[in-house]
């Protein structure tokens, strides 16, 4: 049940059956990191200068504005029916302060309008980038909004930075502000959830979103992920959350190349039964498309993605009215990363998700069929 709703204006009614926003919001391609542009002076610089020129080809910051654009652009040309567009808003300093710690968001605002590198692990800011962190921090809020007042039943905020590395007081992997976690505590602080529900799904593993509800009862992450050593080399399997939290925390680590049928059975294995025992009244996402064979870590195809979201449909139906929503990660291939979504939201739009595996099956049935009396011997017998 969800708790007391404390604002009237998100009053709740329940969504039309598939009825689905994407959330985009130009802002976020402002974010611009480029290695070559001057940076603040300092270790960092000299240490990320050191590690770029060890490398034999030239280093692009390979999270870069052209990820949504591709994205966008295969929704203009194939739009998928049923989906609307809304533009996004900023997360405000209380909404990003309910996952990061004060000093950390003094110091990422001071450097609005700068180039700096944030992290050893090359995530930097260029002049516009605390302004579209804000923006996907603050789409993912609008996206949990719409879907909790019911004016759609799932949502997905197609927006960038991702926010699944970062941490209470660390910027990593790409990520300034961590947009899932602050969508999950805004939903428990002003939306009248009580128990959110993450998966994700993105190939690395979400060490921020982990960190941050570590020891909380009434948020549970499902991460299935590729294992340790590959970045950022957390979320063994023993790592279950502390105290309270001890439980709602599952990491699932997958092998180099696993694919549709080990994910969809950790869904139906591991996933289902936790969500059926949690009982969710929001779930979300992080939906990153870096396990597709493109991006080469693990081996996850299209009617993978489209089966996985089938089915957190079910859960969502199950537990709460269908509220279910999606949040961009990561993926870097531009092609399976605008599939990919492209996917997502036709299955969110009612489209069938197709069984994994079963694409030519048809065809070699009557093939086999075509052949079968080629390969037959003569009967002695026959007159
Ligand atoms: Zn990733």
């Amino acid at each position: 049940m969800l708790g007391k709703n404390p604002d009237p204006a998100l009053e709740q009614q329940v969504a039309e059956p598939n009825s689905v926003i994407a959330f985009y919001d130009e802002r976020v391609l402002n974010h611009q990191p480029n290695s070559d542009a001057p940076f603040l002076p300092g270790r960092m610089d000299r240490k990320i200068r050191e590690l770029l020129s060890a490398l034999k080809v030239p280093w692009v910051y390979p999270e870069h504005a052209g990820r949504l654009k591709a994205i966008h652009q295969l929704l203009e040309l194939e739009p998928v029916p049923g989906v609307t567009f809304e533009a996004g808003k900023e997360a405000s300093r209380e909404q990003l302060g309910r996952v990061h710690t004060s000093s950390y968001l003094d110091h990422v605002f001071e450097l609005r309008g700068k180039n700096a590198w944030l992290d050893v692990d090359t995530t930097a800011v260029s002049p516009g980038s605390v302004d579209a962190a804000e923006v996907a921090a603050g789409t993912t809020v609008a996206a949990v909004e719409a879907v909790m007042q019911g004016r759609c039943q799932s949502a997905f905020a197609l927006v960038r930075p991702p926010g699944h590395h970062a941490e209470p007081v660390r910027a990593r992997g790409f990520c300034l502000f961590n947009n899932v976690a602050v969508a999950a505590a805004h939903a428990r602080a002003e939306l009248g959830c009580e128990r959110v529900l993450i998966v994700d799904w993105d190939a690395h593993h979400a060490n921020g979103t982990q960190d941050i509800f570590w020891a909380d009862p009434d948020v549970m992450l499902f991460d299935i992920h590729r294992s340790s050593p590959f970045y950022p080399g957390t979320g063994n399997l023993e790592d279950v959350g502390v105290g309270l939290g001890e439980g709602t925390t599952i990491n699932v680590p997958m092998p180099a190349g696993a694919g549709d049928r080990a994910y969809l059975s950790a869904f139906e294995d591991i996933l289902i039964p936790a969500a059926d025992w949690f009982q969710p009244d929001l779930i979300l996402v992080s939906a990153g498309f870096d396990p597709h064979p493109f991006d080469l870590a693990l081996n996850v195809s299209y009617e993978g993605f489209a089966a996985m979201t089938s089915m957190l449909q079910t859960l969502a139906q199950r537990h709460c009215d269908g509220r279910l929503v999606f949040v961009l990660e990561g993926g870097y291939h531009l092609l399976s990363l605008s599939r990919g979504v492209r996917t997502v939201l036709a299955v969110l739009a009612g489209a069938e998700a197709p069984e994994p595996g079963l694409i030519g099956i048809a065809e070699v049935r009557a093939a086999a069929d075509f052949h079968r009396h080629a390969f037959i011997a003569e009967d002695p017998d026959k007159p």
